[in-house]
C-alpha cells in the first residue's frame, strides 16, 4: 500500500551535539567537505541509504546511536568545530562587503528550478544546476541575495531503464521537513500563506518553505496546503509537469506569488527590500507585473512610470536559443488570468501586450515569456559570448531598425561552483598542495607542487570509483576497465544535444571501442523529458547498442543522471564529450565541471567551448553547418569525432613515459589551471554584480528618488519621444570638407541638419558613427561614435548639429549620421528601438 504522505520524527539531540541541527539545516554541508564527512561518519552505511542528506540522517539514526555519539569526545569536538566554522561563514565579511561605492541592497533571484543537491531534486538540468551554483557563489561572496522558486512535491522524476531499453519514470514524494527545510511563519507561528485570485472565482494559496543555502535564503512556494482545493494543491506537484493552464499557474505562482513571498519574508526577517530582481529565464516574468501592480496601487504611479521603475531594477537572463525551450501560452488563456483580478491596478490589455510577438511573422495568438522578460527587464543577457550574439539576432525583432550587434542584450558566461563539484580526492590534493587558497588561483602546472604521479593517481582513483559505481548500478561486475581511455557523455536528451551522434557509424565505433592496443570506453547517461518519446527512442537505441555482445562492457548507459551521479561521473572520465547542433547549446556547464576534475573536453565549438577552447585544453569537433542536409551534417560531424578519437585522443592517452602519459598530463594541468580560473560561478556572480546588479540598483534608486520623480519623468520622456519620432529625420549631411587624399591624424568637419519633430535638441543624440567598412559598405561591428553638438534652432524646426570626424585609422572606412533618443536613465542608445539614420 502506498502512503499518501510521509513525515519524519526526529530523536532528541543532547546538548553536546545539539549543533548538528543547525549544521543539518543549512545546505552549506553539501559543499563543505568537513561537514559532509562529519555526517557520513555517524554511520557510513546509513548515510548512503538516506541519500546522503544530514536531516534525513538525524531522523534515521536511533536514539541509542545519537546518545553514544554525544558521549564520544572526539565526535563532540568535531561538531563544535564545524558549528564554529558555519557561524564564521555566516557572519564574516566577504568579497561583497569590501566593495566600495554603489552596490545593491538585496537581489531577489527567481528561477523555476534550483539544483542545490542530489537530495533536493528541484531541477531537471543545466538551468537548475546553474541556479543552485549561483546561490552558492553568492553566499560564498557575501552577495545579499534571496532565491525564489517553487517546491515540487515530487521534484523531477527518477529514471530507470527497462529490459526493452525504454525509460521508466517514478516520482518519489519529498518530505520538506525531513530534508531540513523550514516553513515561513508569522510571528504568532501560523504558516504564512500567499494567495492569488484566479478565474472561476478561485483562489490559489501557497505556503513558503525556506532552504538556507549558506548565507542565502531560498524561498520555495508550495501549493500543498489545506486551504487549497484538491485541484489547486496539484499546481506544484511536479517540475514541468503538465502544459497549458497547469504550467501557467506554476509560472503565476512563481512570479506573482514569488514577489508576495519575498514581501512576507522581508517583513518577518527584517532584511532589506530587494532593489534588484533577476529572472533566470522567462518563467518568472510575471514578477514584473506584480511589482507594477504594487507601484500603481501603493505609490500612485501610472502604468508607464510603474513599467519604467520595474524595468530599471530587473535583470533578465535568456538561456536558450531553442524555441521549444521558451514558454509560449495561448494569448486568450493569459488574458483570462490578467483580466481576472489577479493584478490590482494593472491594465490587462497593456500588460498582455508586453508579452505578444508583435513583430512581422510573430504569432498574434501567442503570449511569449521571453518577450515579456525582455520588455520588463532593462538589463538583459545571454549566457556565453556566442549565445549573446545568437540572442541579439534572435530577439532583434523587438528592436526594429537596430543593427543586430547593438541589440541591448549582453552576455555573462556561466560558471560552476568548485566547492560543490570538485571531487573530494582533488579537494584533498589541492588543500595539501595549495592550502586553503581559492580554486581560482590554483596553478596546477608546477610539477614540484603536484607531481605527475600524484595527479595521475588521483585521476585513476576517481576513475576506479566510477567503474565501481557502474558495476554495482548495472549489477555487472565485469564491465568497464579503469585502465582504458574513458569518454563521458551525459545530458538531458532533447534532439539538439544529439545523444546518438556517436552511433552514426556503428561499425567504426565498434572498432574504436574494441581496438586491441588502444581501446576506448564510453559512459553515457541522461534523462528524456517524460512526455518526449523521441528522446526515449534515442536512449533505447543507445542502450540496445551497449548490449551488443561485441561492445559489451565498453559502452554503458547509467540510469538516473542527477547531481549525485554527476559528482562521480565527471571526475571518473578522461574526456568529456559534447556534440550539440551549433549554436543551440547556450552555454553548457557539464564540460566545465569535468575540466575542473581533470577531464579534457572534446566538443563542438558551441556555448562556452567556442569561447575558451585554446588548442591545449582539449579538442574541437569541426561544425559542418554548410552541409546540404541534417543527415550530411551528422555524418560529417560524426566522422570528425571518430577521426579525433583515433588520431588525437588515443595516441596522446596511450603514449607513456615511466608508466605515465606525460603529454596528457600536461594538457590536464593546463586545463585545470586555466578553466579553474575562468569557469567558476564566483567569477560569474562577480560579473553579475559588477555589470548588471549594481547598474540596476543605481537605476532603481535614481528613478525612485523624490517620490518616483525619475520614473514619472522617464515615462513621460519615453511617451513624448515615441509620439514625436515618426517626424524626426535627417534633412542633410554635409561633409564637403573630406579631402581627396585624407591622411591619418587629420580631422574633417561634419555638419548635419535634423528635423526634430517638436523634440528639443537635448532630447536626442545626433551621432556620427564611423568605422572600417566591408565590401557592401557596411560599417563593422567595431564602430566609433562621436556626438555632434547642436547649434541654434531655426524657425522651421530644423536644428544644425556640428562635429569633427577624426581620421585616426588608415584603410577604407565609412561613416553615417543617425539620431537616437538620449536620456541618462537609458542603458543603451537604441533601447527604445528608435533610430533614424541618414539615407
Ligand atoms: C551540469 C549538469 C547539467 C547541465 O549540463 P550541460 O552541459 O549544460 O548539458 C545537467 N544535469 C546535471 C545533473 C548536471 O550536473
Amino acid at each position: 500500500m502506498k502512503a499518501i504522505r510521509t513525515f519524519t520524527v526526529r530523536p532528541v539531540l543532547r546538548a553536546q551535539i545539539a549543533a548538528l541541527d543547525a549544521l543539518a539545516s543549512n545546505w552549506r554541508w553539501s559543499w563543505s567537505r568537513a561537514t559532509h564527512a562529519l555526517f557520513a561518519s555517524m554511520d557510513a552505511a546509513l548515510w548512503e541509504r538516506v541519500g546522503e542528506n544530514p536531516a534525513r540522517m538525524l531522523g534515521a539514526l536511533g536514539q541509542d546511536r545519537l546518545d553514544a555519539l554525544a558521549d564520544d569526545d572526539a565526535f563532540v569536538d568535531r561538531v563544535r568545530e564545524e558549528a564554529e566554522r558555519l557561524h564564521a561563514y555566516l557572519t564574516g565579511k566577504r568579497w561583497f562587503q569590501r566593495i566600495e561605492g554603489d552596490r545593491p541592497a538585496q537581489i531577489a533571484y527567481f528561477s523555476p528550478e534550483f539544483g542545490v543537491d542530489g537530495s533536493l531534486p528541484q531541477y531537471s538540468g543545466g538551468l537548475g544546476i546553474l541556479a543552485g551554483d549561483h546561490l552558492k557563489s553568492a553566499s560564498d561572496l557575501g552577495v545579499p541575495l534571496t532565491g525564489v522558486g517553487l517546491f515540487y512535491r515530487a521534484g523531477y522524476f527518477r529514471q530507470s531503464i527497462g529490459d526493452d531499453g525504454w525509460q521508466r519514470e517514478s516520482y518519489p514524494l519529498l518530505d520538506p521537513y525531513g530534508l531540513g527545510l523550514t516553513l515561513l511563519r508569522e510571528d504568532d507561528d501560523t504558516p504564512v500563506e500567499i494567495s492569488l485570485t484566479i478565474p472561476g472565482d478561485r483562489v490559489l494559496h501557497a505556503r513558503v518553505w525556506i532552504a538556507d543555502i549558506g548565507r542565502v535564503p531560498l524561498l520555495l512556494l508550495d501549493s500543498e496546503t489545506p486551504s487549497n482545493t484538491e485541484e489547486l494543491r496539484r499546481v506544484t506537484d511536479r517540475l514541468y509537469g503538465g502544459g497549458g493552464e497547469h504550467r501557467l499557474l506554476q509560472e503565476l505562482l512563481l512570479g506573482v506569488g514569488g514577489v508576495r513571498a519575498v514581501r512576507a519574508f522581508t517583513r518577518l526577517s527584517g532584511r532589506p527590500e530587494p532593489d534588484v530582481y533577476h529572472t533566470n529565464e522567462g518563467h518568472a516574468g510575471f514578477q514584473g507585473l506584480e511589482r507594477m501592480s504594487e507601484y500603481i496601487t501603493r505609490d500612485g504611479l501610472d502604468f508607464g512610470a510603474a513599467l519604467a521603475q520595474v524595468r530599471a531594477s530587473t535583470v533578465f537572463t535568456t538561456h536558450t536559443p531553442v524555441p521549444a525551450g521558451i514558454d509560449r501560452f495561448p494569448k486568450d488563456l493569459v488574458a483570462s488570468f490578467l483580466g481576472g483580478g489577479l493584478l490590482a491596478g494593472v491594465d490587462p490589455q497593456r500588460a498582455l501586450e508586453l508579452g505578444l510577438e508583435s513583430w512581422d511573422g510573430g504569432d498574434p495568438d501567442v503570449f511569449n515569456m521571453a518577450v515579456l522578460g525582455l520588455h520588463l527587464g532593462q538589463h538583459a543577457n545571454g549566457v556565453s559570448l556566442l549565445h549573446g550574439r545568437v540572442s541579439r539576432g534572435m530577439f532583434g525583432r523587438l528592436w526594429p531598425g537596430v543593427d543586430t550587434d547593438e541589440v541591448p542584450i549582453t552576455s555573462i558566461t556561466n560558471g560552476v561552483h568548485p566547492p560543490t563539484w570538485l571531487h573530494p580526492t582533488l579537494k584533498a590534493l589541492s588543500e595539501r598542495a595549495f592550502g586553503d587558497a581559492l580554486v581560482e588561483t590554483h596553478d596546477w602546472r608546477d610539477a614540484a607542487v603536484v607531481s605527475d604521479r600524484e595527479l595521475w593517481d588521483a585521476k585513476q582513483s576517481m576513475k576506479g570509483e566510477l567503474v565501481e559505481h557502474a558495476r554495482s548500478a548495472l549489477c555487472q561486475p565485469d564491465i568497464l576497465d579503469p585502465g582504458v581511455l574513458t569518454i563521458g557523455f551525459a545530458r538531458r536528451v532533447p534532439t539538439y544535444k544529439r545523444l546518438t551522434l556517436m552511433l552514426r557509424d556503428p561499425e567504426r565505433l565498434t572498432r574504436i571501442l574494441t581496438d586491441p592496443d588502444r581501446p576506448v570506453q564510453i559512459v553515457v547517461a541522461g534523462k528524456s523529458h517524460p512526455a518526449d518519446d523521441s528522446g526515449k527512442i534515442l536512449i533505447q537505441q543507445l542502450v540496445r547498442f551497449s548490449r551488443d555482445p561485441r561492445v559489451r562492457g565498453r559502452i554503458v548507459f547509467l540510469p538516473d543522471y542527477d547531481i549525485t551521479l554527476a559528482k562521480t561521473l565527471y571526475p571518473g572520465c578522461d574526456v568529456w564529450l559534447n556534440n550539440p547542433l551549433r549554436p543551440l547549446e547556450a552555454c553548457g556547464t557539464s564540460g566545465m565541471k569535468a575540466a575542473l576534475n581533470g577531464a579534457l573536453n572534446l566538443s563542438i565549438l558551441d556555448g562556452w567551448w567556442d569561447e575558451w577552447f585554446d588548442g591545449e585544453n582539449g579538442w574541437a569537433i569541426p561544425t559542418a553547418d554548410t552541409a546540404a542536409s541534417d543527415e550530411e551534417r551528422d555524418d560529417a560531424e560524426a566522422a570528425a569525432l571518430y577521426d579525433l578519437i583515433e588520431h588525437q585522443l588515443t595516441p596522446a592517452f596511450y603514449e607513456r613515459q615511466h608508466g605515465m602519459p606525460g603529454r596528457w598530463l600536461a594538457m590536464l594541468r593546463h586545463t585545470m589551471t586555466d578553466l579553474g580560473t575562468k569557469a567558476t560561478s564566483d567569477r560569474m556572480v562577480r560579473e553579475y554584480v559588477d555589470r548588471l546588479y549594481t547598474p540596476a540598483a543605481v537605476h532603481d534608486a535614481a528613478l525612485r528618488a523624490d517620490g518616483f520623480a525619475g520614473a514619472r519623468e522617464l515615462a513621460a520622456y519615453t511617451a513624448r519621444v515615441r509620439a514625436a519620432w515618426p517626424a524626426v529625420h535627417i534633412v542633410s549631411v554635409d561633409s564637403s570638407g573630406i579631402p581627396q587624399q585624407a591622411q591619418a591624424g587629420g580631422t574633417v568637419p561634419v555638419y548635419a541638419e535634423v528635423a526634430l519633430g517638436g523634440l528639443a535638441p537635448e532630447d536626442v543624440a545626433v551621432q556620427l558613427v564611423y568605422g572600417a567598412t566591408d565590401a557592401d559598405d557596411a560599417i563593422a561591428a567595431e564602430r566609433h561614435i562621436v556626438r555632434l553638438l547642436p547649434e541654434d534652432a531655426r524657425p522651421d524646426g530644423v536644428t544644425a548639429f556640428r562635429g569633427v570626424l577624426p581620421l585616426e585609422m588608415t584603410g577604407t572606412f565609412g561613416y553615417t549620421v543617425r539620431v537616437v533618443p538620449t536620456h541618462p536613465q537609458l542603458v543603451s542608445d537604441v533601447e527604445l528601438g528608435l533610430v533614424t539614420s541618414a539615407s
